[in-house]
């Protein structure tokens, strides 16, 4: 495909089965994080947007569910060829809006094109259920429907994936949904998947996206009456104001919460320290550790601490770092400065107190390189709290117990892995290490279409992929027939 058919109008949005500007007065300018250059400004949506959006939800979610599975289905294989059609298309929106190296943009795209083809299975395999009854004559159904209208609301780490991953799923089983981007990936978090849904024959209104400040829409964006779930995926803080908007009392609408992370990566005594280190970097390093899955902690057991320091140090420091673009770049720039600010406060405060540093350099525009910290605490802060970037401390264990403690002390639960020569050794850690997902002999970076994504703590709430999706964007409706006259007790 050539670039002059490339999507065109990324400026508007799609709210309400039609392309328009939004409608707030302001404006989104959306820059690429690596050279600052303005791709897009595009006229923020108002809550009168998000009202049509929602309404036409509403309206258009019967016959969107009616159509039944072959048609849906038919509809989510067609987005699926188009993303094969577009891919040079999508990836390089990936690299310029999001700052994603060439090789996150194309596991992204891979990932996002795969839930899609999952999801295309899911219209057929929503079941429902008969149960025996103790009621003489009666029979008892339970119908799995559709939730009605989704709202879902989205990151820009991941923007093209972790949007698809709700958006795919929720209309395949016949929903309606309406979506809001991060400010800082609108086009692949949002009006990319708007086109390919339109191109690929999605009804006009089954998908709204409205682009807009958390300020302004996004508290009317999760109390709104239509929405019966809030799909969030985003930082832990933002999700318990989002659940307590939507279920805290006066909303009872079904929330699914992906959050923070803080993933711990161990390494037994026993390990192939040279498999193990390559391992951590790539677990570590892939998108400049922007990921919630990104391993936060690596703990190492004593006798091998120091051994793995050299490996992992010396794989870390031939990273290429610079232009996202080029096909060799693996640390490219972080998404803006308000992160990087962050992270060069996380940097002194590791400094003031008294890690050790391994690896250090400045920033250049927002491309920080990768720093590295020895003699981390558990109650240091960059241990304590999820970091999101190219940052990383490592700690000692004094055996294995202490390792799992060491694992395990922390508020998120999301990923974690361990590393061990045994691989039975490692399963039996791995089962007690509190959290949704646990990797043994690999990195905490792992998402399978048919796998329960999800996490424990304040990682979140519900789990994405496979039948736990089918699960999550729909409801069980128990329906009895009583075919002979009952006999009541009065
Ligand atoms: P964020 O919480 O700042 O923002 C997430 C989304 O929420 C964005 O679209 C943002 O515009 C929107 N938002 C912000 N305030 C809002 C409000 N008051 N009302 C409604 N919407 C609002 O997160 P982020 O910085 O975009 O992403 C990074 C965070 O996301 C990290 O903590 C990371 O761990 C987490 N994350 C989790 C997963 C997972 O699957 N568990 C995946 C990716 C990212």
């Amino acid at each position: 495909m050539s670039r002059s058919d490339a999507y065109q109008n990324l400026n508007l949005q799609y709210i309400a089965g039609e392309w328009r500007a939004g409608c707030s007065g302001q404006t989104l300018k959306n820059r690429s994080p690596y050279d600052e250059q303005l791709l897009v400004t595009i006229p923020l949506a108002s809550r009168d947007d998000l009202d049509d959006a929602y309404a036409y939800a509403k309206q258009a979610q019967a016959a969107w569910a009616a159509a039944g599975p072959a048609a849906r289905s038919t509809v989510l294989l067609k987005a699926a060829e188009i993303f094969e059609q577009r891919r040079d298309e999508i990836i390089d929106w990936l690299i310029r809006e999001s700052g994603s190296t060439r090789i996150k943009a194309e596991i992204e795209w891979a990932s996002a094109r795969a839930i899609t083809l999952e999801a295309a299975s899911f219209p057929g395999r929503v079941q429902g259920r008969i149960l025996p009854s103790d009621v003489p004559g009666k029979e008892s159904r339970v119908y799995r429907k559709p939730l009605g209208v989704v709202g879902i609301i989205s990151p820009w780490n991941f923007p093209l994936h972790l949007t698809q991953r709700s958006l795919a799923p929720a209309l395949a089983v016949g929903n309606a949904v309406v979506l809001k981007p991060a400010s800082d990936t609108p086009i692949t978090g949002g009006l990319l998947l708007a086109h390919i849904f339109e191109e690929a024959g999605l009804p006009p209104g089954v998908l709204s996206v409205v682009v807009g400040t958390g300020s302004n829409i996004g508290d009317a964006f999760v109390e709104h009456p239509v929405p019966a779930l809030i799909s969030f995926t985003g930082s832990t803080e933002v999700g318990r104001g989002i659940g307590r908007i939507a279920s805290g009392g006066e909303h009872l609408k079904h929330v699914a919460l992906e959050l923070g992370g803080n993933s711990p990566f161990v390494v037994l005594a026993d390990a192939n320290l040279e498999q193990a280190a390559h391992a951590a970097v790539v677990g570590k390093f892939l998108h400049v550790g922007q990921i919630c899955m990104a391993i936060n902690r690596i703990i190492v057991e004593q006798p091998v601490y120091e051994r793995f320091i050299e490996l992992f140090v010396e794989r870390v420091s031939k990273l290429s770092v610079g232009d996202p673009s080029l096909p060799s770049t693996v640390i490219g720039p972080v998404i803006n400065v308000k992160q990087l600010e962050g992270l060069q406060k996380k940097i002194a405060q590791a400094k003031a107190e008294g890690a050790r540093v391994l690896l250090e350099g400045p920033a250049q525009g927002q491309v920080l390189p990768p720093h590295v910290f020895a003699d981390v605490q558990p109650d240091f802060e960059i241990a304590r709290s999820e970091i999101f970037g190219p940052l990383v401390g490592i700690l000692a264990a004094r055996d294995e117990e202490h390792a799992l403690e060491l694992a395990n002390a922390s508020e998120y639960g999301l990923s974690s892995a361990v590393f061990s020569g045994d691989l039975e050794r490692g399963a039996w850690f791995a089962q007690r290490v509190c959290a949704g997902m646990t990797h043994v002999n690999d990195i905490p970076v792992n998402d399978e279409v048919n796998a329960p994504f999800g996490g424990e703590k304040n990682s979140g709430i519900g789990r994405f992929n496979g039948d736990w999706a089918i699960d999550e964007f729909t409801t069980d409706h128990w329906i009895s027939v009583q075919r002979v006259r009952r006999a009541y007790p009065f």
